[in-house]
Protein backbone atom coordinates (compact mmCIF):
# COMPACT_ATOMS: atom_id res chain seq x y z
CA UNK A 1 0.00 0.00 0.00
CA UNK A 2 1.44 3.03 -1.28
CA UNK A 3 -0.07 6.55 0.63
CA UNK A 4 0.42 9.99 0.57
CA UNK A 5 -0.93 12.22 3.34
CA UNK A 6 -1.62 15.68 2.62
CA UNK A 7 -2.73 18.59 4.12
CA UNK A 8 -1.64 22.24 5.46
CA UNK A 9 0.53 22.28 8.05
CA UNK A 10 -0.50 21.54 11.56
CA UNK A 11 -3.37 19.68 10.40
CA UNK A 12 -2.31 16.28 12.04
CA UNK A 13 -0.64 14.56 9.53
CA UNK A 14 2.21 13.64 11.89
CA UNK A 15 -0.20 12.22 14.34
CA UNK A 16 -2.77 10.37 12.05
CA UNK A 17 0.67 8.83 10.65
CA UNK A 18 1.82 7.49 14.06
CA UNK A 19 -1.54 5.32 14.10
CA UNK A 20 -1.20 4.36 10.07
CA UNK A 21 2.19 3.04 10.91
CA UNK A 22 1.01 1.04 13.95
CA UNK A 23 -1.58 -0.16 12.31
CA UNK A 24 -0.63 -1.11 8.64
CA UNK A 25 3.18 -1.81 9.47
CA UNK A 26 4.62 0.57 6.76
CA UNK A 27 7.36 2.79 7.12
CA UNK A 28 6.54 6.70 7.81
CA UNK A 29 8.28 8.57 5.39
CA UNK A 30 8.31 12.33 6.73
CA UNK A 31 10.63 15.04 4.65
CA UNK A 32 9.95 17.79 7.46
CA UNK A 33 11.24 14.64 10.08
CA UNK A 34 14.07 14.09 7.50
CA UNK A 35 14.99 17.74 7.06
CA UNK A 36 15.21 17.86 11.13
CA UNK A 37 17.36 15.36 12.05
CA UNK A 38 19.81 16.47 9.32
CA UNK A 39 19.50 19.92 10.95
CA UNK A 40 20.38 18.40 14.38
CA UNK A 41 23.12 16.18 13.05
CA UNK A 42 24.54 19.20 11.06
CA UNK A 43 25.02 17.61 7.49
CA UNK A 44 25.37 19.51 4.48
CA UNK A 45 21.94 18.65 3.75
CA UNK A 46 20.64 19.64 7.13
CA UNK A 47 23.00 23.26 6.52
CA UNK A 48 20.90 23.66 3.29
CA UNK A 49 17.42 23.04 4.77
CA UNK A 50 17.65 25.16 7.80
CA UNK A 51 17.38 28.43 6.48
CA UNK A 52 14.63 27.81 4.43
CA UNK A 53 12.76 25.98 7.04
CA UNK A 54 13.00 28.54 9.42
CA UNK A 55 11.66 31.56 7.14
CA UNK A 56 8.61 28.79 6.06
CA UNK A 57 9.86 28.67 2.83
CA UNK A 58 10.09 25.31 0.78
CA UNK A 59 13.91 23.78 0.67
CA UNK A 60 14.59 23.70 -2.99
CA UNK A 61 12.88 20.58 -5.31
CA UNK A 62 15.72 19.27 -6.89
CA UNK A 63 17.14 18.99 -3.27
CA UNK A 64 13.80 17.32 -1.57
CA UNK A 65 13.25 15.27 -4.53
CA UNK A 66 16.83 13.47 -4.25
CA UNK A 67 16.23 12.72 -0.71
CA UNK A 68 12.40 10.86 -0.78
CA UNK A 69 14.35 9.09 -3.99
CA UNK A 70 16.73 7.64 -1.61
CA UNK A 71 14.34 6.54 1.03
CA UNK A 72 11.68 4.98 -0.96
CA UNK A 73 14.45 2.59 -2.78
CA UNK A 74 15.10 1.36 0.40
CA UNK A 75 13.95 -2.15 1.13
CA UNK A 76 11.49 -1.32 4.27
CA UNK A 77 9.35 0.36 1.68
CA UNK A 78 9.00 -2.61 -0.93
CA UNK A 79 5.91 -3.72 0.83
CA UNK A 80 4.55 -0.03 0.86
CA UNK A 81 5.22 3.37 2.42
CA UNK A 82 3.27 6.28 4.18
CA UNK A 83 4.85 9.66 3.07
CA UNK A 84 4.11 12.32 4.97
CA UNK A 85 4.84 15.88 3.71
CA UNK A 86 5.97 15.10 0.35
CA UNK A 87 5.11 15.76 -3.01
CA UNK A 88 4.59 19.34 -2.11
CA UNK A 89 4.57 20.89 -5.46
CA UNK A 90 3.69 19.95 -8.83
CA UNK A 91 7.12 19.46 -9.95
CA UNK A 92 8.09 16.90 -6.68
CA UNK A 93 4.40 15.02 -7.90
CA UNK A 94 5.87 14.78 -11.64
CA UNK A 95 9.25 13.60 -9.94
CA UNK A 96 7.85 10.51 -7.48
CA UNK A 97 5.53 9.74 -10.74
CA UNK A 98 9.16 8.97 -12.41
CA UNK A 99 10.25 7.35 -9.20
CA UNK A 100 7.81 5.20 -9.03
CA UNK A 101 7.76 3.69 -12.71
CA UNK A 102 11.99 3.18 -11.96
CA UNK A 103 10.78 1.01 -8.60
CA UNK A 104 7.62 -0.72 -10.56
CA UNK A 105 5.26 1.09 -7.75
CA UNK A 106 2.49 3.01 -8.25
CA UNK A 107 0.65 5.80 -5.82
CA UNK A 108 -2.54 4.46 -4.96
CA UNK A 109 -4.25 6.69 -2.59
CA UNK A 110 -3.72 10.04 -1.46
CA UNK A 111 -5.62 11.07 2.20
CA UNK A 112 -6.33 14.66 2.10
CA UNK A 113 -6.90 16.26 5.20
CA UNK A 114 -8.34 19.31 5.69
CA UNK A 115 -8.33 21.96 8.41
CA UNK A 116 -9.61 25.74 8.61
CA UNK A 117 -6.93 27.83 8.72
CA UNK A 118 -7.94 29.63 11.64
CA UNK A 119 -7.69 26.20 13.81
CA UNK A 120 -4.43 25.51 12.38
CA UNK A 121 -2.39 28.23 13.77
CA UNK A 122 -3.23 27.40 17.38
CA UNK A 123 -2.41 23.64 16.86
CA UNK A 124 0.91 25.01 15.00
CA UNK A 125 1.77 27.39 18.38
CA UNK A 126 0.99 24.75 20.74
CA UNK A 127 2.80 21.69 19.04
CA UNK A 128 5.83 20.33 20.95
CA UNK A 129 8.00 17.70 19.82
CA UNK A 130 10.29 15.03 20.71
CA UNK A 131 13.66 15.52 19.39
CA UNK A 132 14.08 11.74 19.37
CA UNK A 133 11.31 10.12 18.33
CA UNK A 134 9.42 12.71 16.60
CA UNK A 135 6.54 12.13 18.49
CA UNK A 136 4.43 15.47 18.08
CA UNK A 137 2.31 16.83 21.09
CA UNK A 138 0.49 19.53 22.40
CA UNK A 139 0.12 21.51 25.18
CA UNK A 140 -3.60 21.79 25.00
CA UNK A 141 -5.12 19.19 22.77
CA UNK A 142 -2.59 16.15 22.89
CA UNK A 143 -0.51 16.79 26.33
CA UNK A 144 2.26 14.32 27.31
CA UNK A 145 1.77 12.44 30.64
CA UNK A 146 4.24 14.43 32.30
CA UNK A 147 4.65 18.46 31.10
CA UNK A 148 7.93 18.72 29.03
CA UNK A 149 8.53 15.05 28.68
CA UNK A 150 8.22 12.79 25.75
CA UNK A 151 5.49 9.20 26.80
CA UNK A 152 7.53 7.37 24.56
CA UNK A 153 11.11 7.41 24.98
CA UNK A 154 11.30 10.24 27.99
CA UNK A 155 13.23 12.65 26.33
CA UNK A 156 12.75 16.50 26.71
CA UNK A 157 9.72 18.33 24.03
CA UNK A 158 10.77 21.32 22.46
CA UNK A 159 9.10 23.91 19.89
CA UNK A 160 10.16 23.92 16.39
CA UNK A 161 11.85 26.97 14.91
CA UNK A 162 9.12 27.40 12.59
CA UNK A 163 6.32 26.88 14.94
CA UNK A 164 5.81 30.64 15.41
CA UNK A 165 2.19 32.18 14.73
CA UNK A 166 4.16 34.64 11.90
CA UNK A 167 6.03 31.30 10.60
CA UNK A 168 2.72 29.44 10.30
CA UNK A 169 0.79 32.02 8.90
CA UNK A 170 4.27 32.15 6.13
CA UNK A 171 4.08 28.29 5.64
CA UNK A 172 -0.49 28.21 5.43
CA UNK A 173 0.24 30.99 2.35
CA UNK A 174 2.98 28.53 0.82
CA UNK A 175 0.87 25.97 1.02
CA UNK A 176 -1.93 27.47 -0.69
CA UNK A 177 0.18 28.55 -3.78
CA UNK A 178 2.27 25.46 -4.14
CA UNK A 179 0.59 22.22 -2.35
CA UNK A 180 -3.06 22.92 -3.46
CA UNK A 181 -2.15 22.62 -7.48
CA UNK A 182 -0.44 18.78 -6.12
CA UNK A 183 -3.77 17.94 -5.05
CA UNK A 184 -4.98 18.92 -8.46
CA UNK A 185 -2.58 16.93 -9.99
CA UNK A 186 -3.75 13.27 -7.90
CA UNK A 187 -7.76 14.34 -8.16
CA UNK A 188 -7.09 14.33 -11.83
CA UNK A 189 -5.87 10.67 -11.28
CA UNK A 190 -9.17 9.96 -9.02
CA UNK A 191 -6.75 8.62 -6.14
CA UNK A 192 -7.71 11.49 -3.59
CA UNK A 193 -10.13 10.84 -0.27
CA UNK A 194 -10.97 13.78 1.68
CA UNK A 195 -11.29 14.16 5.64
CA UNK A 196 -12.42 15.94 7.52
CA UNK A 197 -9.19 16.99 9.98
CA UNK A 198 -11.31 19.39 12.05
CA UNK A 199 -12.45 16.43 14.62
CA UNK A 200 -10.43 14.79 17.54
CA UNK A 201 -8.07 12.66 16.97
CA UNK A 202 -9.80 9.39 17.33
CA UNK A 203 -12.71 10.44 14.81
CA UNK A 204 -10.27 11.83 12.30
CA UNK A 205 -8.30 8.43 12.84
CA UNK A 206 -11.53 6.28 12.04
CA UNK A 207 -12.33 7.82 8.69
CA UNK A 208 -8.43 7.64 8.16
CA UNK A 209 -8.81 3.78 8.99
CA UNK A 210 -11.91 3.24 7.01
CA UNK A 211 -10.50 4.11 4.30
CA UNK A 212 -6.87 2.79 3.96
CA UNK A 213 -8.67 -0.85 4.95
CA UNK A 214 -11.35 -0.67 2.08
CA UNK A 215 -8.24 -0.11 -0.46
CA UNK A 216 -5.70 -2.80 1.75
CA UNK A 217 -9.04 -5.31 0.95
CA UNK A 218 -8.86 -4.51 -2.36
P1 LIG B 1 4.29 20.53 8.75
O1 LIG B 1 4.22 19.21 9.47
O2 LIG B 1 4.01 21.67 9.65
O3 LIG B 1 3.50 20.54 7.51
P2 LIG B 1 6.83 19.63 7.85
O4 LIG B 1 7.50 19.01 9.03
O5 LIG B 1 6.22 18.71 6.85
O6 LIG B 1 5.79 20.72 8.34
O7 LIG B 1 7.86 20.56 7.09
C1 LIG B 1 8.63 21.53 7.76
C2 LIG B 1 9.46 22.29 6.75
O8 LIG B 1 10.36 21.39 6.08
C3 LIG B 1 8.68 22.95 5.63
O9 LIG B 1 8.16 24.23 5.99
C4 LIG B 1 9.75 23.05 4.54
O10 LIG B 1 10.66 24.10 4.79
C5 LIG B 1 10.50 21.74 4.72
N1 LIG B 1 9.90 20.67 3.89
C6 LIG B 1 9.31 19.53 4.32
N2 LIG B 1 8.86 18.79 3.29
C7 LIG B 1 9.17 19.48 2.16
C8 LIG B 1 8.96 19.26 0.76
N3 LIG B 1 8.32 18.17 0.31
N4 LIG B 1 9.43 20.20 -0.10
C9 LIG B 1 10.06 21.30 0.32
N5 LIG B 1 10.28 21.57 1.62
C10 LIG B 1 9.84 20.69 2.54
P1 LIG C 1 1.17 18.11 10.68
O1 LIG C 1 2.07 16.90 10.65
O2 LIG C 1 0.07 18.03 9.66
O3 LIG C 1 1.92 19.38 10.62
P2 LIG C 1 0.73 17.41 13.50
O4 LIG C 1 0.28 16.01 13.47
O5 LIG C 1 2.12 17.68 13.92
O6 LIG C 1 0.40 18.11 12.08
O7 LIG C 1 -0.30 18.22 14.41
C1 LIG C 1 -0.13 19.62 14.66
C2 LIG C 1 -0.51 19.93 16.11
O8 LIG C 1 -1.91 19.71 16.28
C3 LIG C 1 0.19 19.00 17.11
O9 LIG C 1 0.46 19.77 18.26
C4 LIG C 1 -0.86 17.92 17.40
O10 LIG C 1 -0.73 17.39 18.71
C5 LIG C 1 -2.17 18.68 17.24
N1 LIG C 1 -3.26 17.86 16.68
C6 LIG C 1 -3.16 16.87 15.77
N2 LIG C 1 -4.37 16.34 15.48
C7 LIG C 1 -5.27 17.04 16.24
C8 LIG C 1 -6.71 16.99 16.38
N3 LIG C 1 -7.46 16.12 15.68
N4 LIG C 1 -7.28 17.87 17.23
C9 LIG C 1 -6.52 18.76 17.92
N5 LIG C 1 -5.18 18.86 17.83
C10 LIG C 1 -4.55 18.01 16.99
ZN1 LIG D 1 10.19 10.62 22.09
Amino acid sequence: MNVILVGPPGAGKGTQAETIVEHFKIPHVSTGDMFRDAVRQGTELGKRAQEYMNAGKLVPDEVTIGIVKERLSQPDCDKGFLLDGFPRTVVQAEALDGIMESLGKKIEIVVNIAVPDEIIVERIVGRRSCKKCNTVYHTKFNPPKVEGICDKCGEPLFQRADDQEATAVQRLRVYAEQTNPVLDFYAQKGVVKDIDGNRARAAVWEDVKKVLESYDNN
